[in-house]
């Protein structure tokens, strides 16, 4: 058995909302998870999430501290890394 299929059961299915604002317009706004894309490099410097402003259509892209990673991943954004563990 893996440890994957142990918490399949138990998961809640309420939608995360994350707060964000942007920095071209000065909006802010709140995003669901299919909203915001994260991706994680090999360092600190080369991990960030990005969205589209709602306002005004820029694309942002901020850096992503350890905290927001774990609040992100947890909330259900998809995750792309950029440097392979394997
Ligand atoms: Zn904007």
């Amino acid at each position: 058995m893996s440890v994957g299929t142990a918490f399949a059961g138990m998961r809640r299915v309420v939608e995360v909302m994350f707060k964000a604002a942007c920095p071209d317009c000065r909006a802010g706004f709140e995003l669901t998870p299919g909203a915001l894309r994260l991706a994680i490099g090999a360092s600190s410097r080369t991990t960030f999430y990005s969205f589209t402003c709602p306002a005004c259509g820029s694309a942002v892209r901020k850096p992503a501290g350890e905290r927001i990673v774990e609040l992100l991943t947890g909330g259900g954004v998809r995750t792309l890394r950029l440097h392979s563990t394997l």
